[in-house]
């Protein structure tokens, strides 16, 4: 049996060094926003080559906080790809401001350059590249854009911890980036949390205030703002599993090249031009849509059900079909929407051996024989 994600076995090579840390911070008393936390802080800012990183309660906060913080008209119009996560739409929605969805390069899934320039008005103030499944969104063109039309960038980094682009970490690739430690991210808490990343000094003295009810100095509020804060229990949990992210990396890398190289033509394959870049949060097949009434996507699916190999679908609905989006529900994306129809998610994470993936591997050559 092979689980599409299984968290405990994943956080097992940690189990001591978890209890400790989480002793640890039972006996010091402090609780939220403490020394874990600036600790934590410190590494990650490193670890993303930014002069800040600004612990939160979570990804859907870190970028809304980001958006809230860079303080834009209301109703000003932010970019975002049309197969994004919800939360990445959710964020812009959060900050009262409105999503202008543009359709993802249909290889690498990501947002495409190519396609921005048509969707930027007078009212775009910011692009929301969204690094999805691991991989970097195409950075260099759209930071061009950015700077002739004057928009801030905001990176989704929730799926790519530890991605480079041309040799640059994720998270100092545009002006901020929000980060997730949900349990199941390459880098996982046990529990919420998150974080942003920036250059930008003022941006990050604000955001210590906005994430902490809107105020810097005890009792005085500058802003209207959240609680949004790490707690230490969280931080120092992310502080024992870090220094090993990178090793974790190269085990998905390696589990990505078995099924770059065994899996047949029963599904279409992931780009494999940039391997050792991505960071492999997912491993995202497609199964051609033949326009049948049953889908051969949800066949593959239920034939591995049937052989104990869990999948997922990363994501079933895209967000302008979901029903707190229903205004945007004419709205004609048709490649996201074929994507959202094709697309499944195959078991891969660092916890699998080999031998699980070449199983997977046989399961998934052997449907439709
Ligand atoms: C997980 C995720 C988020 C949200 O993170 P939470 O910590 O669950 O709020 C945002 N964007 C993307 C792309 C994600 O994968």
């Amino acid at each position: 049996m092979i689980p599409f994600l299984d968290l405990k076995r994943i956080n097992e090579p940690y189990q001591a060094r978890i209890s400790a840390a989480t002793e640890r911070v039972i006996q010091s008393g402090w609780y939220v926003l403490g020394k874990e936390v600036q600790s934590f802080e410190q590494q990650f800012a490193h670890y993303c080559g930014t002069r800040h990183c600004i612990g939160v309660a979570n990804g859907l906060e870190a970028l809304t906080l980001v958006l809230k913080a860079w303080d834009f008209p209301a109703g000003s119009e932010v970019i975002v790809p049309a197969n994004a996560y919800i939360a990445s739409v959710l964020s812009v929605t959060h900050a009262g401001l409105t999503p202008v969805w543009v359709e993802p390069d249909p290889q690498t899934y990501l947002l495409d350059p190519t396609r921005i320039e048509a969707a930027i008005t007078s009212r775009t103030r910011a692009i929301l590249p969204v690094h999805l499944y691991g991989r970097c969104c195409d950075m260099t063109p759209i930071m061009d854009l950015a700077r002739y039309y004057n928009l801030n960038v905001l990176e989704d980094a929730a799926q790519a911890h530890g991605a480079l682009y041309a040799g640059r970490p994720a998270g100092c690739l545009g002006h901020a980036a929000g980060w997730s430690f949900y349990p199941s991210k390459n880098l996982g808490a046990i529990g919420d949390a998150g974080a942003i990343t920036t250059n930008d000094d003022g941006l990050a003295d604000r955001l210590r205030a906005w994430r902490n009810y809107g105020s810097a100095q005890r009792y005085v509020n500058d802003y209207a703002g959240h609680n949004s804060r790490l707690d230490e229990v969280q931080a120092a949990v992310l502080s024992v599993k870090l220094p090993s992210l990178a090793a974790d990396n190269e085990r998905r890398r390696a589990l990505a090249r078995l099924y770059l190289a065994g899996l047949g033509p029963t599904v279409l394959l992931p780009p494999a031009d940039q391997i050792d870049s991505d960071a492999w949060h997912l491993f995202v097949v497609r199964v051609p849509d033949d326009g049948q009434t049953t889908s051969r996507r949800d066949a593959l699916r239920a034939y591995l059900r049937e052989r104990e190999i869990g999948t997922d679908v990363h994501y079933p609905i895209p967000p302008h079909r979901q029903r707190a989006y229903a205004a945007y529900a004419n709205a004609s994306l048709p490649i996201s929407e074929q994507l959202h129809r094709e697309v499944v998610s195959l078991p891969l994470n660092p916890s699998l051996t080999d031998a699980d993936v070449e199983h997977v591997i046989d399961a998934v050559n052997q449907f439709g024989r």
